[in-house]
């Protein structure tokens, strides 16, 4: 009313329809009980009130626009009123929006509109649009925030097209027709229709406020209002790391750092227009039961024990606003808390969101919705009505943004393939190497910075930086090369490495300064650079908690346990499967033993690598010291395969490996190690799932009560395993094997007094009973699948 007061001539007094459209709550509420489409479609609710303003004795409508007035004058007093809300500045202001055209072939830009008070700040908006006057101005309702005025405006088609909208009309003469005018980007950042080009801006006045509120509106706030609506966008962003962080595989309240799966589930569905999800939470009375039922179908004679404490497991439902059901997940799986068990299964709906939004973005010809996949349920005729404008968004971006995206090496010419590079090529690495490293589900605090580098202009944009950035290693917290590049290296060492260009949605979003130069560079001339310093490494969970709770730590209480069996029996040699860095065979060069060979196993170069290292340094000094030094080997290769080289070795250990392999494999390895390589003595330990509530209860050291709310273990001991057995299973487990390969077997296990529940760690010690079984020659040349990674002294190999 204050604008249309100051307006002189024929204007005065005047309103558009369509600002009644855009602000009045009222009007709004009732074009929606008249039509529900009326919420998703703002022309719609132009044409509701010009068609009933038409009909209204009281105000006047011209037949070619869209102004609206009183056929009364008005008072004097009202118009004073009005003009007295009026703050009367009269500078023009200057604000950036964002152009939105409606091909989606063209290029989004940034534009700068010249807002005037005197006039109404639609000036600008009308020129930019060639829209005849603004009351054929169309405004979407806010964009983003709810506080924000960020708004999309467009043209109206003429008066007889849009009266006709409401009657129907239009939908039976010419749907083609109008299909082609709508701006699909534009709608579905605005989850309205809006038609043909459109500009996105922050301006307009709040409710008590006489001042026009502006904003800046860059390409960098139309791409991250993007990727708000992808199922890891917001996650991305919470992380306030677009480029670098990527949305976990697995959560736990210890590491998870940023939005909660919950949150970000709730926050998906709501920029995607659908309904709040459904959570139901069940506790389940014997977790034993489900466990078991879970774990294995052989497994028999499980305990149901009602002293075990509940268990709790997530139901989720995601639905759409007219609540037809479009996904759901229902898993076995069960947690210790209830929250646990909303986070966990939040993640899993939000992974497979994430994977159907990648395979879109890559072959939309055969867009496929599994209908069942990994305790998910997707009702895929009302799943693709709902997110058929993602499909027009990312089907049709495709092309340019990820199919020809370059890796670095092939920057010139060939575009063929995106090549995804799992592994960082480090330049070089400054700083000496401190002894301390990330490893596999250790939290590592982190420095960085990513810049895109232009080749031939030989200029860099800083696109990202992080001055500390901290993630758990080996559940996809990030990108793949910064979690390579991390684990090549050791606190405080920093490296440099090139990679490839990530989409360009992506860059621009994270390119908040640069975003308008970034639009015009040539990708093929590009690539990312990222420079990386590890600030401080802690050690895995399980670690933490290992050395936390029991004194001795329970990795030295298994090493006591093997040092026992090698004097026990006098053993010369030992081979350790899945040695990892070695923790085993470093710690028993430290006791004098009998042994005089000892041999790793592992699949993990990095581990064997460090394993290397540090025998080494052990083995130096203890032979200058004069002490009895073993030969020592560390072969690369899989304990599922048996090498000759190690038949009939004294004792064999595999402390806390098969938990890491899928069941059927840990079987395997069983039948390979006792029906092949033959130990005399062979020694296996994995955790003890009935000790886990032991350990959830003790509070972990140096956290107060505040946050004991944000700690605690996941599922697991640790992310990496594929399971953690009862005592009965691995008794189970166990007594098979050895029943099958003429072995006898004893269980026994370190940490905790063994009582209920047993130990904290289980150990079967199998011993090879006599028998009249030939010894089997091998071929030595046909059986040696293992690498020889490193090799300590020369002693000759036994049997040879
Ligand atoms: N025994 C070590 C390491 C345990 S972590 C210790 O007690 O500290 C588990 C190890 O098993 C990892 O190093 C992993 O690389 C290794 N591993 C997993 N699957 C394997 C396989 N099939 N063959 C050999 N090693 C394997
Ligand atoms: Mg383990």
């Amino acid at each position: 009313m204050s604008v249309t007061f100051r307006r002189t001539g024929d204007r005065f007094g005047m309103i558009p329809m369509s600002a009644i459209a855009a602000c009045d709550v009222k009007v709004n509420t009732l074009c929606k009980l008249i039509d529900p489409k009326a919420e998703f479609d703002p022309l719609l609710v132009l044409s509701l009130i010009y068609n009933a303003a038409k009909k209204s004795p009281g105000v006047s409508v011209s037949d070619n626009n869209f102004w609206i007035q009183s056929q009364r004058p008005y008072s004097v007093e009202a118009v004073d009123l009005a003009l007295q809300r009026w703050s009367g500045k009269s500078n023009p202001i200057e604000v950036n929006g964002v152009f939105v055209p409606c091909v989606m072939e063209d290029e989004l830009k940034t534009i700068s509109l010249n807002l005037s008070h005197n006039e109404h700040y639609m000036g600008d908006i009308v020129s930019t649009l060639s829209t005849i006057d603004s009351s054929h101005v169309v405004v979407s309702r806010t964009v983003g925030k709810a506080s924000s005025e960020m708004r999309l405006y467009f043209s109206a088609p003429n008066v007889q097209y849009v009266s006709d909208i409401s009657n129907n009309v239009v939908a039976c003469l010419g749907d083609g027709n109008i299909e082609c005018l709508i701006n699909k980007r534009a709608s579905y950042i605005s989850g309205q229709t809006i038609y043909g080009d459109a500009i996105l801006a922050n301006v307009g006045y709040t409710r008590r406020d006489s001042e026009l509120r502006t904003e800046d509106v860059t390409l960098s706030t139309y791409y991250r209002i993007l990727l708000g609506k992808l199922p890891d966008g917001n996650y991305k962003m919470s992380r306030d790391s677009i480029l670098v962080a990527e949305l976990p595989s697995a959560y736990s309240r210890s590491s998870w750092k940023g939005l909660s799966p919950r949150d970000l589930l709730c926050s998906f569905c709501r920029v995607q227009r659908l309904a709040e999800p459904c959570f139901s939470v069940n506790r389940v009375g014997s977790s034993f039961e489900v466990l078991g039922s879970a774990v294995s179908s052989e497994v028999i004679g499980v305990p149901k024990n009602a002293e075990k404490p509940d268990m709790f497991k997530c139901e989720v439902k995601i639905y759409s606003k007219q609540h037809a059901l479009l996904v759901e997940y229902s898993m076995a799986d069960t947690w210790g808390k209830e929250s646990d068990a909303i986070h966990n299964s939040s993640l899993k709906v939000l992974i497979w969101f994430n994977s159907y939004f990648k395979q879109l973005n890559k072959h939309v010809e055969n867009v496929s919705l599994s209908k069942n996949t990994d305790g998910l349920t997707i009702y895929p005729e009302k799943f693709l009505q709902e997110f058929f404008m993602c499909l027009c968004i990312y089907g049709n971006t495709g092309d340019d943004d990820s199919r020809t995206c370059n890796t670095v090496g092939s920057l010139s010419t060939d575009t063929s393939k995106p090549k995804l590079e799992n592994y960082a090529t480090l330049a070089h690495i400054d700083g000496p190497d401190s002894g301390v490293f990330p490893s596999h589900g250790s939290l590592t605090c982190i420095c960085y910075t990513a810049s895109l580098v232009v080749k031939d202009k030989a200029k860099s944009y800083l696109l990202e930086s992080n001055n500390e950035f901290e993630f758990e290693i080996g559940i996809g917290a990030v990108r793949n090369q910064i979690e390579s590049c991390v684990t090549q290296l050791s606190v405080n060492q920093t490296a440099c490495f090139v990679a490839e260009m990530p989409p360009r949605d992506l860059i621009l979003a994270a390119a908040t300064e640069f975003s308008d130069d970034l639009s015009k560079i040539c990708r093929d001339n590009c690539f990312l650079e990222f420079v990386v310093k590890v600030l401080q490494v802690s050690e895995p969970l399980e670690d933490r908690m290992e050395k936390a709770l029991f004194n001795p730590p329970l990795s030295k209480q298994r090493v006591e346990f093997a040092v026992r069996h090698i004097s026990e029996m006098h053993a010369t040699t030992l081979v350790d499967f899945g040695c990892g860095s070695g923790s085993l065979l470093d710690s028993l060069l430290e006791h004098s033993t009998t042994l005089e060979k000892v041999v790793g196993v592992d699949i993990s170069l990095k581990g064997l690598t460090r394993a290397a290292k540090s025998l080494h340094q052990k083995l130096s000094k203890n032979s200058l010291t004069q002490m009895n030094v073993p030969a020592a080997v560390l072969y690369d290769g899989s304990i599922t395969d048996f090498d000759s080289r190690l038949y009939r070795f004294d004792i064999g250990t595999c402390l806390e490996v098969i938990e890491h392999v899928e069941e059927d494999q840990a079987t395997l390895f069983g039948n390979v190690v006792l029906s092949s390589f033959c130990p005399t003595v062979l020694i296996v330990s994995t955790p003890n799932y009935e000790y886990n509530p032991i350990i959830q209860r003790s509070a972990m050291p140096n956290k107060n009560d505040e946050q004991e709310e944000n700690t605690g273990p996941c599922k697991f001991r640790n992310h990496d395993h594929k399971f953690e057995w009862t005592r009965s299973q691995f008794q189970h487990w166990a007594t098979d094997l050895s029943v099958k390969h003429n072995y006898s077997v004893e269980f026994s296990g370190v940490g905790g007094s063994g009582e209920e529940p047993g130990f904290a760690s289980q150990i079967a010690v199998f011993r090879r009973l006599p028998s009249n079984q030939e010894e089997i020659c091998y071929d030595r040349e046909l059986h040696q699948p293992y690498e020889l990674l490193w090799e300590w002294g020369n002693a000759s190999l036994p049997f040879q």
